[in-house]
């Protein structure tokens, strides 16, 4: 068995990096070359068809179907040109992967003869057989029909010479069963909400307001030989088991250090194929963990965002095959060291430039500033719950609250100079007027807010959420997610939260006072409300859990405890309100992903079991064996005095003894304790029950057979062990 481990490490001896081709000179020779971009749309469209297009995409309105057909007849002849045989619908079923299901563009005359044909309706609309996707209860099985539907905000591309159209995936009810369908609603709900709250007291010019999302993507490369030898990182995308490495981070030598070349050349590679389509990655580096890397893009319109986010996952799971790595996008692949998340930095811009998270130059523009800031606390403040169940899965769990990320208490960091301005217009503003004294005062200061924020360069990196001087980073998302989930919870509660400031401060004006007092007295209110998730301090910290629960705010380790607020009235409330997710959505949403949180602990505690009995305990045995030979031969030479010169083998093959024993029977036990909770019909309750009991077991027999993995001689060990899985580049 142990044959397996050496032959992939003598496999990487011979590792030699690959150079991809570069598609071109220059990225500006071949950046979006297979997408559909505006360019193309002016090439291959009429100008009818162009300019309807370009209306439905600025407006959200549906595109005419006798016009979709002369659009998909210009996406084919394009496609054409780039040897596309295939068309697909693109979407993301809510697995947290993306799907599709090609078709060919050929068909077939009666006398036999084929040609190339897309039309409006292949464009626009599509009935996968999508019967197996999660719908939550959604779609009986007598209506099991999903939907596609094209979403022209994002442009079609090609990969492997298919023609992708990204859509949304409804079911025959018209219920959303994908994250496309709630993210464009509550980026419309935004929009609208904001925009009302600038066109009435900052600026009657601005017509739109975009979401802007930038990802940061963190994940870990191991080489594809030792991977292979590895089957809890195959089927589980984590080691279940491995005694942490001699050195790890500690030294902390990895971070932004010189990237290693075959590294390096998969970076390249990924960024050729990224600039092809359009996704524009930027940064890359070595991130904390040893064979962990990072790479993010400069931000986009968050739909496409988070379209870009999927093109890249998959990207870099089908090139890193080229360069025999096996990229690891689990939130937390190796026990003892980092894991890996997806900070989504995020703010709301107008089309006139006006980007509400951004101090200005004038105190008119920072009173805008400090109303987005601090009504995106108040919605943080009312919403940590739900906020945290659109992110915390059962790989997240690892990760928060877990000492290198942020816990799993929401709260904000802002800096001292945000804090301070807020604090100086809570003390200033009182009752239900203000006097030209305070006023004068508060606007020359609010004036004074400067626009680069000094303390914001130096992030806080325990934050979950942070204030990063033109934007928030939201730094609590798994790196293994679809950032859409994340997106529909922020952008969703921010628009409500702006919906009833706008009329509050309308409220007070009808009243007699003037605008921006009655923006500041309303602000004053939400401060003071808001203060408590406002945390400028070390997340990580042990005194942080105990102030946080002083302070009312909430701390849930656990998916399925987490996921029940989405069934909270309140939650409902807000989000069939701003009419982003109805309630039978919310419900489906809550069972699917507490299925998947127990089918993947299921998962895990198969190959964990399998494992353990199959590879561990053998080779234990076998390293008892020789032990046993070798004491039995010592007392055929020594004798009596065998015993005193044996001592720490005997030890050894009593303890070896003492761990095999143990694991199998917490094994059994585990196997006992599932069938107990998969007899518990709802799958809320089932879920529960595997993370109050059934999950501990993962940990305690991991234990046994990590202190085996330190006993047993390491010519008969059968896996990678973490030192060679995390140093070997
Ligand atoms: P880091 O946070 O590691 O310093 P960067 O400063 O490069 O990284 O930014 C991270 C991401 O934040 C990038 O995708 C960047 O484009 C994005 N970003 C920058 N400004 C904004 C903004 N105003 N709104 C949304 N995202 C932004
Ligand atoms: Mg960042």
């Amino acid at each position: 068995m142990a044959e397996l481990r050496f032959k992939a490490l003598e496999k990487l001896f011979d590792r030699k990096p690959f150079v991809a081709i570069a598609p071109g000179t220059k990225v500006s020779d071949y950046y979006g070359e297979l997408v559909f971009t505006d360019e193309k749309m002016k090439k291959f469209l009429s100008k009818e068809a162009y300019k309807h297009i370009k209306e439905c995409i600025g407006n959200g309105t549906r595109v005419d179907l006798k016009i979709a057909d002369q659009i998909a007849a210009g996406m084919k002849a394009w496609a054409l040109e780039h040897d596309c045989t295939h068309y697909t619908h693109w979407f993301q079923p809510l697995t947290e992967a993306t799907a599709e299901k090609h078709d060919t563009f050929m068909e077939i005359t009666p006398s036999g003869t084929a040609f190339e044909t897309f039309g409006g309706g292949n464009l626009a609309q599509q009935e996968p057989d999508a019967s197996s996707f999660p719908s939550g209860g959604i779609r009986a099985t007598f209506e099991a029909r999903g939907y596609t539907a094209w979403d022209p905000s994002s442009p079609a591309f090609i990969v492997n010479k298919t023609l992708c159209i990204p859509t949304i995936f409804i079911s025959y009810t018209g219920e959303a069963l994908d994250y496309k369908m709630p993210l464009l609603k509550a980026l419309h709900a935004v929009d609208k909400a904001a925009i009302d709250v600038i066109n009435s007291y900052f600026d009657k010019d601005a017509k739109k307001v975009q979401a802007n999302l930038g990802w940061e993507q963190e994940y870990f490369l191991v080489d594809e030989a030792l991977y292979n030898a590895r089957p809890d990182l195959m089927l589980c995308d984590r080691t279940l088991m491995g005694h942490a490495s001699p050195r790890n981070q500690q030294l902390e030598d990895h971070y932004f250090a010189s990237i290693p070349e075959r590294v390096a050349c998969f970076m390249k590679h990924i960024e050729y194929e990224s600039h092809l389509l359009g996704i524009p990655l930027r940064t890359r580096h070595n991130e904390v963990a040893p064979n962990q890397f990072e790479c993010a893009p400069m931000f986009e319109e968050c739909n496409l965002a988070c379209d870009h986010n999927l093109m890249l996952m998959d990207l870099m799971k089908r090139v890193a095959r080229q360069h025999n790595f096996r990229v690891i996008l689990h939130e937390k692949p190796f026990k003892g060291i980092n894991g890996s998340g997806k900070h989504n930095n995020w703010s709301l811009c107008t089309d006139n430039g006006i980007n509400c998270y951004a101090p200005g130059k004038t105190s008119r523009e920072n009173l805008l500033f400090l109303t987005f800031v601090v009504n995106t606390l108040v919605a943080l403040k009312d919403n940590q719950d739900f906020l945290r169940a659109s992110i915390l899965t059962v790989n997240n769990e690892h990760r928060l609250g877990a000492n290198e990320a942020p816990p799993s208490i929401i709260s904000a960091f802002l800096g001292s100079e945000v804090t301070a301005m807020l604090d100086e217009i809570e003390s200033k503003v009182s009752g239900k007027v203000m006097s030209a004294k305070v006023k004068s005062e508060l606007k020359l200061n609010i004036g004074k807010i400067p626009q680069v924020l000094l303390d914001n360069t130096d992030r806080n990196r325990t934050s979950p959420f942070a204030f990063t001087g033109n934007r928030f980073e939201f730094r609590a998302v798994g790196s293994s997610a679809n950032s859409a989930a994340a997106m529909i919870a922020l952008n969703s509660i921010v628009a409500n939260q702006l919906i009833i400031f706008k009329k509050e401060v309308d409220e007070l004006i009808k009243k007699g006072n003037k605008k921006d007092e009655a923006i500041l007295i309303v602000l004053r209110k939400l401060i003071t409300y808001a203060k408590p998730i406002i945390f400028n301090g070390n997340g990580y910290s042990d005194e942080w859990v105990k102030e946080a629960a002083k302070r009312g705010l909430t701390n849930v380790k656990s998916t399925p405890e987490a996921l029940k607020a989405f069934l909270y009235p309140s939650t409902i409330k807000l989000l069939e309100g701003i009419k982003v997710l109805s309630k039978r959505e919310l419900e489906s949403r809550y069972e699917i992903k507490n299925e998947m949180y127990v089918k993947k602990l299921q998962i895990e505690a198969r190959v964990l079991g399998d494992l353990a009995i199959n590879h561990i305990i053998p080779t234990a045995i076998k390293y008892q064996a020789i032990l046993i030979n070798n004491v039995t031969g010592l007392k055929e030479i020594l004798g009596s005095e065998y015993e005193k010169v044996a001592a720490d083998e005997i030890k050894i093959i009593k303890e070896i003894a003492a761990h095999t024993a143990a694991i199998r029977s917490k094994v059994a036990k585990f196997r006992a304790i599932r069938g107990k909770a998969n007899e518990i019909e709802e799958v809320d309750k089932k879920a529960l029950e595997y993370t109050k009991n059934v999950k501990p077991y993962l940990d305690d027999i991991r234990t046994h057979i990590d202190e085996l993995e330190i006993i047993v001689d390491d010519e008969l060990w059968p896996l990678p062990k973490y030192r060679e899985l995390l140093f070997n580049r």
